[in-house]
Protein backbone atom coordinates (compact mmCIF):
# COMPACT_ATOMS: atom_id res chain seq x y z
CA UNK A 1 0.00 0.00 0.00
CA UNK A 2 2.60 2.55 0.79
CA UNK A 3 4.88 1.58 -2.13
CA UNK A 4 1.33 2.32 -4.41
CA UNK A 5 0.46 5.30 -2.34
CA UNK A 6 4.27 6.69 -3.78
CA UNK A 7 3.45 6.16 -7.27
CA UNK A 8 1.14 8.29 -6.92
CA UNK A 9 3.14 11.62 -7.69
CA UNK A 10 5.34 10.16 -9.79
CA UNK A 11 2.58 9.46 -12.37
CA UNK A 12 0.87 12.88 -12.37
CA UNK A 13 4.35 14.60 -12.45
CA UNK A 14 5.10 12.35 -15.39
CA UNK A 15 2.00 13.19 -17.17
CA UNK A 16 2.78 17.17 -16.69
CA UNK A 17 6.33 16.19 -18.09
CA UNK A 18 8.37 17.07 -15.34
CA UNK A 19 9.66 13.52 -14.48
CA UNK A 20 12.61 13.02 -13.49
CA UNK A 21 11.78 9.54 -15.04
CA UNK A 22 14.50 6.61 -15.85
CA UNK A 23 16.23 7.63 -19.08
CA UNK A 24 15.82 4.38 -20.58
CA UNK A 25 12.43 4.87 -20.77
CA UNK A 26 12.16 8.21 -21.99
CA UNK A 27 14.66 6.60 -24.52
CA UNK A 28 12.39 4.04 -25.62
CA UNK A 29 9.47 6.09 -25.58
CA UNK A 30 11.15 8.41 -28.20
CA UNK A 31 12.52 4.87 -30.06
CA UNK A 32 9.27 3.96 -30.44
CA UNK A 33 8.34 6.94 -31.88
CA UNK A 34 10.87 7.54 -34.58
CA UNK A 35 11.34 3.87 -35.43
CA UNK A 36 9.62 4.19 -38.60
CA UNK A 37 11.25 7.34 -40.14
CA UNK A 38 14.44 5.84 -38.85
CA UNK A 39 14.46 2.40 -40.80
CA UNK A 40 12.94 4.49 -44.01
CA UNK A 41 15.66 6.29 -43.98
CA UNK A 42 18.34 3.41 -43.61
CA UNK A 43 16.33 1.47 -46.63
CA UNK A 44 17.14 4.92 -48.53
CA UNK A 45 20.64 5.25 -47.69
CA UNK A 46 21.32 1.59 -48.35
CA UNK A 47 19.29 1.74 -51.81
CA UNK A 48 21.73 4.78 -52.67
CA UNK A 49 25.00 4.16 -51.37
CA UNK A 50 28.10 6.78 -52.05
CA UNK A 51 31.67 6.21 -52.03
CA UNK A 52 34.15 8.10 -50.40
CA UNK A 53 34.73 11.39 -50.55
CA UNK A 54 31.70 11.13 -52.84
CA UNK A 55 28.73 11.09 -50.10
CA UNK A 56 26.72 14.09 -51.80
CA UNK A 57 23.17 13.12 -51.50
CA UNK A 58 24.26 11.07 -48.11
CA UNK A 59 25.51 14.25 -46.36
CA UNK A 60 22.71 16.09 -47.57
CA UNK A 61 20.15 14.06 -46.41
CA UNK A 62 22.04 13.88 -43.04
CA UNK A 63 22.44 17.90 -42.81
CA UNK A 64 18.24 17.82 -43.58
CA UNK A 65 17.33 15.88 -41.01
CA UNK A 66 19.72 17.33 -37.74
CA UNK A 67 18.52 20.72 -39.00
CA UNK A 68 15.11 19.53 -38.89
CA UNK A 69 16.17 18.79 -35.44
CA UNK A 70 16.96 22.06 -34.75
CA UNK A 71 19.99 21.60 -34.38
CA UNK A 72 23.32 23.42 -35.03
CA UNK A 73 24.64 21.62 -38.49
CA UNK A 74 27.80 21.94 -40.14
CA UNK A 75 28.26 20.94 -43.77
CA UNK A 76 31.39 20.25 -45.91
CA UNK A 77 33.60 19.41 -43.19
CA UNK A 78 36.83 16.96 -44.84
CA UNK A 79 35.13 17.25 -48.06
CA UNK A 80 31.31 15.24 -46.92
CA UNK A 81 31.27 15.14 -43.14
CA UNK A 82 28.43 16.90 -41.36
CA UNK A 83 28.84 17.95 -38.12
CA UNK A 84 26.17 18.70 -35.54
CA UNK A 85 25.84 20.02 -32.12
CA UNK A 86 23.08 19.78 -29.99
CA UNK A 87 23.18 21.77 -26.43
CA UNK A 88 21.68 19.84 -23.19
CA UNK A 89 19.44 22.23 -21.27
CA UNK A 90 21.35 21.87 -18.47
CA UNK A 91 25.23 22.33 -17.45
CA UNK A 92 27.72 19.49 -18.22
CA UNK A 93 30.74 18.57 -20.62
CA UNK A 94 31.04 17.82 -24.17
CA UNK A 95 31.00 14.17 -25.65
CA UNK A 96 31.00 13.19 -29.30
CA UNK A 97 29.91 10.29 -31.22
CA UNK A 98 30.51 9.08 -34.47
CA UNK A 99 29.58 7.63 -37.15
CA UNK A 100 30.60 7.11 -41.06
CA UNK A 101 29.11 6.79 -44.25
CA UNK A 102 30.30 5.88 -47.07
CA UNK A 103 29.95 2.40 -49.10
CA UNK A 104 32.11 0.79 -51.13
CA UNK A 105 32.86 -0.65 -54.87
CA UNK A 106 31.12 -3.89 -53.99
CA UNK A 107 28.05 -5.22 -56.15
CA UNK A 108 25.16 -6.53 -53.87
CA UNK A 109 23.74 -9.66 -53.91
CA UNK A 110 21.56 -9.76 -51.40
CA UNK A 111 17.32 -10.15 -51.90
CA UNK A 112 16.99 -7.03 -49.06
CA UNK A 113 13.77 -4.87 -51.20
CA UNK A 114 15.80 -1.99 -51.24
CA UNK A 115 19.19 -3.73 -52.77
CA UNK A 116 21.50 -1.62 -54.17
CA UNK A 117 21.45 -1.05 -58.03
CA UNK A 118 23.82 1.90 -57.89
CA UNK A 119 27.07 1.70 -60.31
CA UNK A 120 29.83 4.22 -59.85
CA UNK A 121 33.65 4.55 -61.41
CA UNK A 122 36.39 3.79 -59.14
CA UNK A 123 39.74 3.64 -60.44
CA UNK A 124 38.80 3.55 -63.88
CA UNK A 125 36.29 1.03 -62.99
CA UNK A 126 32.35 0.48 -63.91
CA UNK A 127 31.67 -0.98 -60.48
CA UNK A 128 28.59 -1.84 -58.39
CA UNK A 129 28.01 0.00 -55.23
CA UNK A 130 26.61 -1.08 -51.86
CA UNK A 131 26.79 -0.44 -48.12
CA UNK A 132 28.79 -3.71 -47.29
CA UNK A 133 29.95 -2.45 -44.03
CA UNK A 134 27.00 -0.90 -42.43
CA UNK A 135 27.89 2.23 -42.48
CA UNK A 136 23.81 2.69 -43.79
CA UNK A 137 23.01 1.37 -40.34
CA UNK A 138 25.14 4.06 -38.51
CA UNK A 139 23.81 6.58 -40.29
CA UNK A 140 20.00 6.05 -39.20
CA UNK A 141 21.32 5.16 -36.01
CA UNK A 142 23.39 8.38 -35.58
CA UNK A 143 20.03 10.48 -36.53
CA UNK A 144 18.29 8.61 -34.44
CA UNK A 145 20.01 9.03 -31.07
CA UNK A 146 19.89 12.61 -32.26
CA UNK A 147 15.94 12.34 -32.56
CA UNK A 148 16.24 11.59 -29.13
CA UNK A 149 18.63 13.18 -27.53
CA UNK A 150 17.02 15.98 -29.11
CA UNK A 151 13.73 15.15 -27.32
CA UNK A 152 15.43 14.56 -23.92
CA UNK A 153 17.13 18.07 -24.81
CA UNK A 154 15.87 20.40 -21.60
CA UNK A 155 17.29 17.45 -19.23
CA UNK A 156 20.22 16.76 -20.70
CA UNK A 157 23.01 18.03 -18.58
CA UNK A 158 25.84 19.06 -21.15
CA UNK A 159 26.52 19.22 -24.92
CA UNK A 160 26.85 16.05 -27.55
CA UNK A 161 28.87 16.59 -30.70
CA UNK A 162 27.60 14.63 -33.55
CA UNK A 163 30.03 13.45 -36.31
CA UNK A 164 28.94 12.33 -39.37
CA UNK A 165 32.47 10.69 -40.95
CA UNK A 166 32.55 10.39 -44.46
CA UNK A 167 35.86 8.26 -46.18
CA UNK A 168 36.40 5.48 -43.82
CA UNK A 169 36.89 3.05 -45.93
CA UNK A 170 39.94 5.32 -47.20
CA UNK A 171 39.63 8.02 -49.86
CA UNK A 172 40.72 7.44 -53.85
CA UNK A 173 44.37 7.52 -53.77
CA UNK A 174 46.05 11.01 -54.29
CA UNK A 175 42.98 12.11 -52.13
CA UNK A 176 42.74 13.14 -48.37
CA UNK A 177 39.87 12.19 -46.35
CA UNK A 178 38.36 10.37 -43.27
CA UNK A 179 38.64 10.82 -39.47
CA UNK A 180 42.50 12.25 -40.01
CA UNK A 181 41.11 14.64 -41.86
CA UNK A 182 38.26 15.79 -39.96
CA UNK A 183 40.90 16.14 -37.06
CA UNK A 184 42.78 18.23 -39.06
CA UNK A 185 40.30 20.43 -39.96
CA UNK A 186 39.22 20.76 -36.13
CA UNK A 187 36.18 18.89 -35.72
CA UNK A 188 37.42 18.15 -31.99
CA UNK A 189 37.33 21.78 -31.14
CA UNK A 190 35.02 24.31 -30.33
CA UNK A 191 33.83 22.73 -28.13
CA UNK A 192 36.45 19.84 -28.05
CA UNK A 193 35.16 16.96 -26.36
CA UNK A 194 36.30 14.98 -23.05
CA UNK A 195 35.21 11.53 -24.65
CA UNK A 196 34.25 10.46 -28.17
CA UNK A 197 32.16 7.04 -28.49
CA UNK A 198 31.63 5.00 -31.41
CA UNK A 199 29.72 1.63 -32.70
CA UNK A 200 30.33 -0.86 -35.67
CA UNK A 201 28.02 -3.37 -36.93
CA UNK A 202 29.30 -7.00 -36.59
CA UNK A 203 28.59 -9.77 -38.98
CA UNK A 204 29.30 -12.64 -36.43
CA UNK A 205 26.72 -11.20 -33.83
CA UNK A 206 23.25 -12.02 -33.74
CA UNK A 207 20.56 -8.99 -33.09
CA UNK A 208 20.07 -7.40 -29.76
CA UNK A 209 24.21 -8.60 -28.46
CA UNK A 210 26.94 -6.09 -28.20
CA UNK A 211 30.67 -6.96 -28.12
CA UNK A 212 33.79 -4.73 -26.82
CA UNK A 213 37.18 -4.73 -26.40
CA UNK A 214 39.15 -3.14 -23.53
CA UNK A 215 42.26 -1.37 -24.79
CA UNK A 216 43.47 -2.53 -27.87
CA UNK A 217 40.39 -3.29 -30.32
CA UNK A 218 41.40 -2.94 -33.71
CA UNK A 219 44.69 -3.32 -35.15
CA UNK A 220 46.84 -0.72 -37.33
CA UNK A 221 46.77 -0.81 -41.34
CA UNK A 222 50.24 -0.48 -43.29
CA UNK A 223 49.99 -1.30 -47.39
CA UNK A 224 52.96 -1.28 -49.28
CA UNK A 225 54.13 -1.89 -52.78
CA UNK A 226 57.24 -3.71 -53.59
CA UNK A 227 58.86 -4.34 -57.36
CA UNK A 228 60.89 -6.50 -58.24
CA UNK A 229 62.92 -6.06 -61.67
CA UNK A 230 65.00 -8.78 -63.19
CA UNK A 231 65.90 -9.46 -67.00
CA UNK A 232 63.57 -10.45 -69.31
CA UNK A 233 64.39 -13.74 -71.55
CA UNK A 234 62.87 -16.82 -73.75
CA UNK A 235 61.04 -19.28 -70.85
CA UNK A 236 63.72 -21.77 -72.46
CA UNK A 237 66.96 -19.93 -71.64
CA UNK A 238 66.67 -19.41 -67.53
CA UNK A 239 70.17 -18.67 -68.09
CA UNK A 240 70.03 -15.73 -69.86
CA UNK A 241 67.46 -14.22 -67.40
CA UNK A 242 67.25 -12.56 -64.17
CA UNK A 243 63.90 -14.24 -63.03
CA UNK A 244 61.87 -11.67 -61.12
CA UNK A 245 59.04 -14.50 -60.23
CA UNK A 246 61.29 -16.66 -58.43
CA UNK A 247 63.11 -13.68 -56.74
CA UNK A 248 59.46 -12.68 -55.48
CA UNK A 249 58.67 -16.02 -54.40
CA UNK A 250 61.97 -16.15 -51.89
CA UNK A 251 60.63 -12.82 -50.77
CA UNK A 252 57.34 -13.62 -50.40
CA UNK A 253 58.01 -16.47 -48.45
CA UNK A 254 60.84 -14.80 -46.41
CA UNK A 255 58.03 -12.27 -45.86
CA UNK A 256 56.34 -14.66 -43.36
CA UNK A 257 59.21 -15.39 -41.22
CA UNK A 258 58.05 -11.27 -39.78
CA UNK A 259 55.49 -12.41 -38.20
CA UNK A 260 56.84 -15.87 -37.13
CA UNK A 261 60.75 -14.80 -36.45
CA UNK A 262 60.87 -11.17 -35.85
CA UNK A 263 57.18 -10.90 -33.42
CA UNK A 264 57.55 -12.20 -30.27
CA UNK A 265 54.86 -15.17 -29.77
CA UNK A 266 52.72 -12.49 -27.87
CA UNK A 267 52.89 -9.98 -30.29
CA UNK A 268 49.79 -9.77 -32.55
CA UNK A 269 50.61 -9.34 -36.24
CA UNK A 270 49.48 -10.36 -39.59
CA UNK A 271 51.47 -10.06 -42.95
CA UNK A 272 49.13 -10.57 -46.14
CA UNK A 273 50.35 -10.22 -49.34
CA UNK A 274 46.98 -9.39 -51.71
CA UNK A 275 48.22 -9.45 -55.07
CA UNK A 276 51.26 -10.45 -57.55
CA UNK A 277 51.42 -9.21 -61.04
CA UNK A 278 53.84 -10.21 -63.48
CA UNK A 279 54.50 -11.45 -66.79
CA UNK A 280 52.17 -12.58 -69.76
CA UNK A 281 52.70 -16.27 -71.12
CA UNK A 282 53.78 -19.50 -70.51
CA UNK A 283 57.23 -19.33 -72.30
CA UNK A 284 58.55 -15.86 -71.24
CA UNK A 285 60.21 -14.68 -68.24
CA UNK A 286 59.00 -11.17 -67.35
CA UNK A 287 60.89 -8.26 -66.55
CA UNK A 288 59.44 -7.40 -63.49
CA UNK A 289 56.82 -8.38 -60.94
CA UNK A 290 54.60 -6.36 -58.26
CA UNK A 291 53.45 -7.33 -54.92
CA UNK A 292 51.24 -5.54 -53.01
CA UNK A 293 50.08 -6.20 -49.71
CA UNK A 294 49.12 -5.19 -46.17
CA UNK A 295 50.96 -6.01 -42.63
CA UNK A 296 48.63 -4.97 -39.49
CA UNK A 297 50.16 -4.28 -36.06
CA UNK A 298 48.92 -2.96 -32.50
CA UNK A 299 52.13 -0.82 -31.90
CA UNK A 300 53.92 1.93 -33.78
CA UNK A 301 57.39 0.05 -32.66
CA UNK A 302 56.39 -2.95 -34.14
CA UNK A 303 55.06 -1.09 -37.81
CA UNK A 304 58.53 0.47 -37.82
CA UNK A 305 60.04 -2.69 -36.89
CA UNK A 306 57.64 -4.52 -40.12
CA UNK A 307 59.06 -2.06 -42.76
CA UNK A 308 62.68 -2.27 -41.45
CA UNK A 309 62.43 -6.51 -41.68
CA UNK A 310 60.51 -5.85 -45.45
CA UNK A 311 63.14 -3.72 -46.80
CA UNK A 312 66.24 -5.76 -45.56
CA UNK A 313 64.46 -8.96 -46.57
CA UNK A 314 63.81 -7.37 -50.22
CA UNK A 315 67.37 -6.25 -50.43
CA UNK A 316 69.11 -9.36 -49.43
CA UNK A 317 66.69 -11.94 -51.72
CA UNK A 318 67.21 -9.66 -54.87
CA UNK A 319 70.64 -8.98 -54.43
CA UNK A 320 70.83 -12.60 -54.19
CA UNK A 321 69.01 -12.71 -57.32
CA UNK A 322 70.83 -10.31 -58.90
CA UNK A 323 67.90 -8.48 -59.61
CA UNK A 324 66.78 -4.91 -57.99
CA UNK A 325 63.95 -4.48 -55.89
CA UNK A 326 62.41 -1.59 -54.76
CA UNK A 327 60.00 -0.68 -51.97
CA UNK A 328 57.45 1.77 -54.23
CA UNK A 329 55.73 2.89 -51.28
CA UNK A 330 55.35 1.99 -47.19
CA UNK A 331 51.96 3.83 -46.14
CA UNK A 332 50.78 3.92 -42.61
CA UNK A 333 46.71 3.86 -42.82
CA UNK A 334 44.71 4.32 -39.65
CA UNK A 335 46.87 3.46 -36.56
CA UNK A 336 45.68 0.88 -34.13
CA UNK A 337 42.17 1.56 -31.91
CA UNK A 338 42.69 1.23 -28.43
CA UNK A 339 39.41 1.59 -26.07
CA UNK A 340 40.56 3.95 -23.28
CA UNK A 341 40.71 1.39 -20.08
CA UNK A 342 38.87 4.09 -18.15
CA UNK A 343 35.79 4.98 -19.83
CA UNK A 344 35.51 1.35 -20.99
CA UNK A 345 35.08 0.30 -17.44
CA UNK A 346 32.73 2.95 -17.03
CA UNK A 347 30.68 2.17 -19.87
CA UNK A 348 29.91 -1.01 -20.03
CA UNK A 349 27.88 -1.06 -17.17
CA UNK A 350 25.46 1.07 -18.96
CA UNK A 351 25.85 -1.50 -22.59
CA UNK A 352 24.30 -4.15 -19.75
CA UNK A 353 21.60 -2.35 -18.61
CA UNK A 354 20.34 -1.91 -22.06
CA UNK A 355 20.69 -5.26 -23.78
CA UNK A 356 21.29 -7.50 -20.42
CA UNK A 357 24.47 -8.50 -19.03
CA UNK A 358 24.16 -12.03 -21.20
CA UNK A 359 23.90 -9.66 -24.30
CA UNK A 360 27.37 -8.19 -23.48
CA UNK A 361 30.75 -10.03 -24.59
CA UNK A 362 34.32 -8.75 -24.21
CA UNK A 363 36.11 -9.60 -27.74
CA UNK A 364 39.53 -10.12 -28.48
CA UNK A 365 40.93 -7.66 -30.31
CA UNK A 366 40.48 -8.11 -34.13
CA UNK A 367 43.09 -7.23 -37.09
CA UNK A 368 40.63 -5.15 -38.65
CA UNK A 369 41.50 -1.62 -39.08
CA UNK A 370 39.13 1.45 -38.21
CA UNK A 371 40.21 5.10 -38.41
CA UNK A 372 38.00 6.27 -35.00
CA UNK A 373 41.32 5.63 -33.43
CA UNK A 374 42.51 9.25 -35.30
CA UNK A 375 39.82 10.11 -32.89
CA UNK A 376 40.52 7.84 -29.86
CA UNK A 377 44.29 9.00 -30.28
CA UNK A 378 43.03 12.72 -29.66
CA UNK A 379 40.33 12.22 -26.66
CA UNK A 380 39.38 9.02 -25.18
CA UNK A 381 37.38 6.66 -26.99
CA UNK A 382 35.15 3.71 -27.07
CA UNK A 383 33.83 1.52 -29.96
CA UNK A 384 32.05 -1.11 -29.51
CA UNK A 385 30.35 -3.60 -32.21
CA UNK A 386 26.32 -3.91 -33.02
CA UNK A 387 24.99 -7.20 -33.75
CA UNK A 388 23.17 -7.29 -36.90
CA UNK A 389 22.26 -11.06 -37.64
CA UNK A 390 18.43 -11.43 -37.43
CA UNK A 391 18.32 -14.68 -35.68
CA UNK A 392 18.10 -17.78 -38.11
CA UNK A 393 19.14 -15.84 -41.18
CA UNK A 394 22.94 -15.54 -42.04
CA UNK A 395 25.30 -12.46 -43.14
CA UNK A 396 28.41 -12.53 -45.82
CA UNK A 397 31.25 -11.11 -43.91
CA UNK A 398 32.38 -7.23 -44.14
CA UNK A 399 33.07 -5.85 -47.82
CA UNK A 400 30.96 -9.13 -49.06
CA UNK A 401 28.04 -8.93 -51.94
CA UNK A 402 26.18 -11.02 -49.30
CA UNK A 403 26.24 -8.64 -46.22
CA UNK A 404 23.16 -8.35 -44.35
CA UNK A 405 22.34 -6.10 -41.52
CA UNK A 406 19.39 -6.22 -40.58
CA UNK A 407 17.09 -3.06 -39.76
CA UNK A 408 16.16 -5.16 -36.24
CA UNK A 409 19.60 -3.53 -34.71
CA UNK A 410 18.65 -0.24 -36.04
CA UNK A 411 16.45 0.15 -32.23
CA UNK A 412 19.21 -1.63 -30.58
CA UNK A 413 21.82 0.80 -31.56
CA UNK A 414 19.82 3.45 -30.92
CA UNK A 415 18.96 2.79 -27.44
CA UNK A 416 22.42 1.54 -26.67
CA UNK A 417 24.03 4.90 -27.81
CA UNK A 418 21.63 6.69 -26.43
CA UNK A 419 21.92 5.68 -23.19
CA UNK A 420 25.44 5.59 -23.06
CA UNK A 421 25.79 9.37 -23.88
CA UNK A 422 22.82 9.83 -21.14
CA UNK A 423 24.92 8.07 -18.66
CA UNK A 424 28.20 9.61 -19.36
CA UNK A 425 26.80 12.99 -19.19
CA UNK A 426 25.04 12.52 -15.69
CA UNK A 427 28.41 10.67 -13.74
CA UNK A 428 30.67 13.44 -15.56
CA UNK A 429 28.25 16.77 -14.73
CA UNK A 430 29.99 19.46 -12.61
ZN1 LIG B 1 34.56 -1.62 -43.86
ZN1 LIG C 1 33.02 -0.29 -41.61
Amino acid sequence: MKQLSLLVPAVLLASAGLSPQDPLARIDQEITRIQPRIVEIRHQLHQNPELSNREVKTAALIAEYLKGLGLEVQTGVAKTGVVALLKGGRPGPVVAVRADIDALPVTEQTNLPFASKVRATYLGQDVGVMHACGHDIHTAVQLGVASVLSAMKSELPGTVKFIFQPAEEGPPPGEEGGASLMVKEGVLNNPRPQAIFGLHAFAEMAVGDLGYSEGPALSAADTWEVKIVGRQAHGARPELSIDPIVAAAEFIQALQTIRSRTFSGHEPGVVTIGAIHGGQRHNIIPADVTIIGTIRTFRPEMSQLAEARLRAILKGVTEAAGATGEVVRYERGAPATINNVQLTRETVPALERVVGKSHVTRIPPAMGSEDFSFFANEVPGFYYRLGQVKPGTMSGDHHTPTFLADDSAIPVGIKAMSFILVDYLSRHKP
